[in-house]
């Protein structure tokens, strides 16, 4: 790795002894220093190496947008066995409101494409997220997002319950959803643990599950797991104002994650999706 590393940089990377970051949610991680250079090194099996490819190019597609900062991937491969993906040691830990990751996010959302979707699949969690370029948006999140994940639950034998209010839910799809916003440039996977501050106060966010979509699921998103504070959305409302739908479209999109996460935890998640989907019901009348 410190080989590659050193190709990779252009200058050879003697590291000293590696520290630890202690796990993310979902891989082993480490900070790889020669007392100039410092490196934020992910580690996972072998088999992941896919999803470490998908997050470098996801990385750079959101750091080229200039928006909001974002480390810089260096270069993905395999060591001892093991997937890793490097990138750029960003200390975190500094203050702010969040007024400028709210602005800054909209500056983001502002990066569109002409369809939704992106170049490749990627993965939300360690479930796999496919990314189909599609030019209708209701089509694309019923069949790539919601309809995806249900299959993901059958496969995953979450239950009766789940399978009939998806399958009604499927049915009432387009009546819910009358919206076509634009395909907007997402991080995808953005709550609080996906969002930091350096050591000036800028808004870094890493760990990205990268697509263009409506912006609407990203806010969503931010408001699932305790919310990023009033700064934050006073400020995303002040540069690019949401939709008055979006309060009803909220539950929709977050469906997708809490399926997600029943998929991959069961648990407590299976009852909420159940509940989150009979609430969508009723609101059809
Ligand atoms: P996982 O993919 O396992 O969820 P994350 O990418 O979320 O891991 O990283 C785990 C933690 O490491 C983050 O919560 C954050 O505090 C820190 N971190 C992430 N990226 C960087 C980086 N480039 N530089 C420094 N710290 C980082």
């Amino acid at each position: 790795m410190s080989h590659h590393i050193g190709e990779a940089c252009g200058t050879p990377f003697q590291p000293k002894a590696p520290s630890s970051m202690g796990g993310g949610c979902i891989n082993t991680a480490i900070r790889l220093s020669d007392g100039i250079s410092h490196w934020f090194v992910k580690l996972n099996q072998a088999s992941r190496l896919d999803m470490f490819e998908a997050e470098a190019e996801g990385l750079r597609e959101l750091a080229d947008a200039g928006a909001i900062r974002v480390p810089r991937p260096l270069c993905t491969g395999m060591a001892d066995g093991q997937a890793y993906i490097v990138m750029e040691y960003i200390p975190l830990g500094g203050n702010s409101s969040g007024a400028r990751a709210g602005e800054q996010l909209a500056a983001l959302h502002r990066h569109q494409a002409e369809a939704f979707g992106w170049k490749r699949d990627n993965t939300i969690g360690s479930t796999r997220q496919p990314n189909h370029w599609t030019a209708d948006w209701v089509d694309f999140w019923r069949r790539h997002r919601l309809g995806f994940q249900l299959e993901e639950a059958a496969r995953n034998g979450l239950g009766h319950n789940i399978q009939r209010l998806g399958e009604r839910l499927m049915e009432s799809f387009p009546a819910l959803m009358d919206h076509a916003p634009a395909p907007s440039l997402l991080h995808g996977d953005l709550w609080g643990g996906n969002l930091g501050h350096d050591d000036r106060g800028n808004p870094v966010i890493y760990d990205p599950a990268t697509y263009y979509g409506d912006r609407e699921a990203e806010i969503a998103m931010t408001e699932l797991f305790g919310g990023f504070g009033k700064a934050f959305y006073d400020a995303y409302d002040a540069v690019w104002p949401l939709d008055s739908g979006y309060r009803t479209r909220r539950t929709f999109y977050n469906l997708y994650h809490i399926l997600n996460h029943a998929n991959m935890f069961g648990g407590g998640y299976v009852g909420q999706s159940g509940r989150m989907m009979e609430q969508l019901l009723a609101e059809l009348g």
